[in-house]
């Protein structure tokens, strides 16, 4: 297991503790309200809109529905609490860092809770909510802060007249936009560096599944955080959402989703007052095996690439290329992977894939699933939903798939492994990198030269050699191409969050 719980080197995402870790039979409080200034509010409106289980279609709860009114007021929270002369500003930086210790321990306390909460939201296993998505959360946040009173400046040499230095302030109000496929992992991604960094946010989380996120707010209000530092707004995209990416109060923007979106986030940034903007968005990320490789390892690591999270990830593995000389055997080890996968009701310890999110992805698999079929790449198992009840569909897998499929082209964000075959190094990298996207990239070999010479000719924002999904909080993650903008995680994604001031002194010769 990688250092924040997500896969690498082929091992399994069945957690394996001695003892496996088991919901929490009572949830003690399901938030619902809009937070801000450490408070529960209604929304301006009076608007609610339900949440659901993707495992049993059973509404869990309604939730406030925040729009404009609701972001104006989270932004005025969230400038006061920014003001010169704040408790915020005025705190010292050590012990900023302190009150994110603090807030990771509460998550840990609370992280039976904050998995059960999460996986009856989105349908992933239990296990794997508990084990990789809340480890990674905790992680984040230690290491964020441990940053927080180290983020210096430089002093600058220029000639004896002047002193200069520069200081890395934090940037102000920080509009955040998550999605649902790891609703709390994303919203800790986005808070820590930017509290880290000292600044205020107001962030929306995805509508499919907001209800860790809205946890959060009562632990930031227990750590505590002061009031407005942190303030979360439940709704639409397309409303509160856009408000945010619109603001003119907002001085930067950082947005994990579809690139479509992505794109109408830049628009609105720069048509309303130039914030600053981030982008996380998609990928069809190569995953490329050489013959030479350890192919019990490379089998394993692309099934768990295409198939971890009901492949609902940016980082899926897929577009898989395997050399010829291995290919069939590539496909059939891949298929008999499979049949230990078991489908089912996420609680289950047993389960390793849950239900897709919502009727439109799930619409949407099966859709591109059929293109699949239709063009012509042979459907070697899988391919159909899987009841009535809850959005299941069955692990798929796709060999002879061409590189002008649907399948090999578009995100299809569900379980489906599309397999192709190629002769020479010099053609995959061709065939990788022929992608708008640009997000993440596998190699399986043995040979370190090959392993580096194909690593630096790959055109994305990260590479795993012999490992895949193996993300760390220290290590920048984010795209080259349409794949995104700028980068999360590690000490990259404090540039994101900061601005840079010069001060200029001038020594003047007359006072001694
Ligand atoms: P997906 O298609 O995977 O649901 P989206 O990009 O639509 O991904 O959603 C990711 C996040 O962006 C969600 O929080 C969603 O509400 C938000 N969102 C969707 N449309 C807009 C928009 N026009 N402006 C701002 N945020 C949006």
């Amino acid at each position: 297991m990688a250092e924040n719980g997500l896969i690498e080197n082929g091992e399994t995402d069945r957690a394996s503790p001695a003892v496996l870790p088991s919901p929490a039979k009572n949830l003690p409080r399901i938030y619902s309200k809009i937070f801000i200034n450490n408070e529960w509010h209604q929304s301006v409106s009076g608007k609610t809109f339900a949440i659901f289980n993707p495992a049993s279609g059973e509404r869990i709860c309604d939730v406030e529905e925040g729009d404009k009114p609701d972001v104006d007021k989270a932004v005025e929270a969230a400038r006061t609490a920014f003001g010169h002369g704040s408790p915020w500003r005025t705190l010292d930086t050590s012990a900023r860092g302190r009150l994110l210790c603090k807030w990771a321990d509460l998550i840990e306390r609370d992280r039976h809770i904050l998995a059960t909460l999460e996986t009856m939201d989105t349908g992933k296993p239990f296990l794997q909510s508990f084990a990789i998505d809340l480890e990674g959360c905790i992680r984040t946040l230690r290491y964020y802060a441990g940053w927080a009173d180290k983020i210096h400046g430089k002093s600058i040499p220029v000639d004896d007249d002047f002193v200069m230095f520069t200081r890395h302030e934090p940037i102000g109000v920080c509009g955040q936009i998550t999605p649902w496929n790891f609703p709390l992992l994303m919203f800790i991604w986005k808070v820590a560096p930017a509290l880290c960094c000292g600044n205020t946010v107001v962030i929306k989380p995805a509508e499919q599944a907001p209800l860790t996120a809205l946890y959060m707010g009562a632990l930031i209000k227990e750590v505590p955080f002061p009031p407005g530092v942190v303030n979360i707004v439940p709704g639409y995209g397309p409303t509160a959402g856009a408000a945010i990416a619109c603001h003119k109060d907002v001085d930067k923007v950082a947005f994990t989703g579809s690139t479509e979106v992505g794109r109408s986030i830049t628009e609105a940034a720069s048509n309303s007052n130039l914030k600053r903007v981030t982008l996380e968005l998609g990928g069809k990320n190569p995953c490329i095996v050489f013959a030479d490789s350890d192919l019990a390892l490379a089998v394993e690591c692309a099934s768990q690439g295409a198939f971890f999270n009901q492949g609902q990830c940016c980082t899926a593995a897929a577009r898989i290329f395997v050399e010829e000389p291995i290919y069939e055997e590539f496909v059939r080890r891949s298929v008999e992977r499979l049949k230990a996968r078991v489908v089912g009701n996420p609680f289950d310890p047993k389960t390793d894939q849950g239900p897709q999110i919502d009727q439109d992805q799930f619409d949407k698999i099966l859709e591109l699933i059929e293109s699949g079929k239709k063009e012509g790449a042979r459907l070697e198992c899988g391919g159909r939903a899987i009841g009535d009840v809850g959005h299941y569909i069955q692990p798929t897998v796709f060999s002879e798939a061409t590189d002008n499929m649907r399948i090999a082209r578009e995100e299809i964000f569900g379980p489906v492994q599309v397999i192709m075959k190629f002769k020479s190094t010099e053609e995959v990298i061709r065939r990788a990198n022929s992608s708008e996207f640009g997000l993440t990239a596998g190699v399986f070999t043995r040979n370190i030269d090959r392993a580096l010479t194909v690593a630096s000719a790959l055109q994305s924002g990260t590479v795993w050699v012999n490992c895949y999904n193996a993300l760390h909080a220290q290590a920048p993650f984010g795209g080259f191409k349409m794949s995104g903008n700028g980068r999360e995680m590690g000490e990259y994604g404090l540039r994101e969050y900061t601005e840079v001031k010069t001060i200029t002194i001038k020594i003047s010769r007359n006072n001694h």
